[in-house]
């Protein structure tokens, strides 16, 4: 498929790596039922460009080509007070001489402070213009349309990405992806029975979805939700896979058993830590030193070994997961991942 007609920039060199994760694999052989358990191999999208990066810098490297070609001086984006999507598309705005102003969403009340670590100070260090903060619920596309006519009074150019750069132009960061992993499946004579993927926003599992389709990857894709049940998850996924697939010119309308996500790692809120989530980023940690985050990944993971325990993946199935990224937002949940705060389960 022919991705070269949408304007892209660049904030990778190569692809990045796809690993097997022979010790990991082990330990969870350890917890699984007898000849349950997968071989566990990781898409190390945690290492792509930007600072650092995680999944936001396939997507952006889309829209922002598009907020150029479109005359923008600044990008506004929206996102949740440790928003790895903020931090990313503020980076991004550095790299391309841009400026960069947020609308932060308190989705706990009081739960964004100037001083905060992780993300939060990344906003500050890398001199973020500007931080709007509203309360939960509020209509974030107007918020951010405010902010775009008070630059348009100054003469200025705003250019609006959306919450997670989850939009058909974003998700096709994750039609590359699925072109990238193709190609490696293919070099490496790696055959990959399963895909666990997080679902948020929905651009990636969707844009990877559409990247499937329009490749003939025939390898299912299970999300697991950061945010949702699979009730609220699934038709969002399903929309942004249809939105890319035509947007690529596919013709074809995605199969909704296509679209499938797990709902049972995501409590007891988004973003708030849960005792299966401190597993998973101890055991990569500890089996891999990779670093997961307390919010997606680690999350995500948890999925990955609570599907494997409950037998889902057959022998010797090989399972990847996609390691969208976070972990600067490890720092500010530091007494959480080690274990030392009583978390639910
Ligand atoms: C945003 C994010 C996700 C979720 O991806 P969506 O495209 O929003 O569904 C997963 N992992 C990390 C680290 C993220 O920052």
């Amino acid at each position: 498929m022919d991705l070269s007609r949408f304007p892209r920039r660049r904030y990778t060199q190569g692809a990045t790596p796809l690993e097997f994760l022979p010790h990991f694999t082990k330990a969870l052989r350890a917890t699984c039922l007898e000849g349950k358990s997968p071989n566990v191999w990781i898409k190390r999208d945690d290492m792509l460009g930007l600072t650092p990066g995680g999944n936001k810098t396939r997507k952006l490297e889309f829209l922002v080509a598009d907020a150029l070609a479109k005359g923008a001086d600044t990008l506004i984006t929206c996102g949740a007070p440790q928003s790895n999507h903020c931090r990313a598309t503020l980076s991004a705005s550095i790299k391309e001489g841009m400026k960069c102003r947020f609308v932060i969403e308190e989705r706990l009340p009081h739960s964004y402070r100037e001083d905060a670590s992780g993300n939060n100070f990344l906003f500050r260090l890398m001199g973020v213009e500007a931080i709007t903060v509203v309360p939960a619920g509020t209509n974030m596309l107007e918020a951010m349309q405010k902010v775009a006519g008070d630059l348009a009074k100054e003469g200025r150019k705003g250019y609006i990405v959306p919450g997670g750069g989850s939009n058909a132009i974003g998700g096709l960061g994750y039609v590359a992806c699925a072109q990238e992993l193709q190609q490696q499946f293919f070099e490496q004579g790696v055959q990959i029975d399963k895909i666990v993927v997080g679902s948020g926003s929905s651009g990636t599992h969707g844009g990877l979805l559409a990247g499937f389709l329009g490749n003939h990857i025939h390898i299912p894709i299970i999300g697991i939700g950061v945010s949702r049940d699979p009730a609220d998850q699934d038709p969002l996924v399903h929309q942004e896979a249809q939105a890319v697939a035509d947007l690529l010119g596919l013709g074809i309308t995605v199969p909704r058993e296509a679209v499938v996500s797990h709902g049972d790692w995501w409590r007891p809120k988004y973003s708030v830590p849960n005792q299966a989530m401190v597993e998973a980023v101890q055991m990569l940690a500890r089996t891999e030193a990779i670093l997961l985050d307390p919010v997606y990944t680690g999350k995500i993971m948890a999925g990955l070994i609570g599907l494997a325990r409950k037998g889902v993946f057959g022998k010797d199935e090989n399972v990847l997961f996609i390691h969208t990224g976070g972990a600067s937002s490890l720092h500010a949940y530091e007494a959480e991942v080690l274990g030392l705060k009583e978390l639910s389960a």
